[in-house]
């Protein structure tokens, strides 16, 4: 964005607090990945359930979200809100006169973000109580965060008390290695 915002930086005039998130910083010791079982180094940690996940897992955790949402209702039950299917998608004009719906404009547009900016874009629809959208962003920034420190900001909110069952480690642990 390259607008030298930060915490609570300045965005198109209007100040927005998007980094009030609790974060926890990954671990350099080791731990064992409550998901996988292996030696997790470094280790990330799952807020929700007091415990350590690898990278490898995180990764396969992000992948899942952005291709099966729907397969992870019963760990992240906001990821079944559904949109009013009486309420069509609205459509919007490109700059080259054609028309498409506002959601694949949108994808185009996030296509440039950085990972550090779609962390914040997370925040933003926290925010805005967009809540399926910030837990499917949190699934793009795990597929492609380049440190372990990008990836525990995604951990952290898909790991809230708020947003994640507490019942969730099991399923999850299913859905991740399927048998
Ligand atoms: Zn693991």
């Amino acid at each position: 964005m390259g607008c030298g915002g930060g915490v609570g930086g300045t965005y198109r005039g209007t100040t927005l607090r998007v980094n009030r998130m609790e974060t926890t910083r990954p671990s350099p010791e080791t731990a064992t990945c409550l998901l996988c079982g292996a030696e997790a180094s470094p280790s990330l940690h799952l807020p929700r359930f007091s415990g350590a996940s690898c990278e490898a897992c995180a990764r396969r955790l992000g992948r899942l979200l952005v291709k099966a949402p729907s397969l992870l209702t019963d760990i992240w039950p906001l990821l079944a809100e559904e949109e009013d299917p009486l309420e069509p998608e609205p459509r919007v004009q490109r700059a080259d006169g054609s028309v498409v719906e506002l959601r694949q404009l949108t994808e185009e547009l996030k296509r440039d973000l950085t990972v550090e900016e779609r962390v914040k874009l997370v925040g933003i629809y926290g925010e805005i109580g967009l809540v399926r959208e910030q837990l499917e962003e949190c699934g793009r920034v795990l597929v492609d965060a380049p440190s372990a420190a990008l990836a525990q900001r995604a951990l952290d909110v898909l790991f809230s008390q708020e947003l994640c069952s507490p019942l969730g480690l099991d399923p999850l642990r299913a859905h991740l290695f399927p048998s």
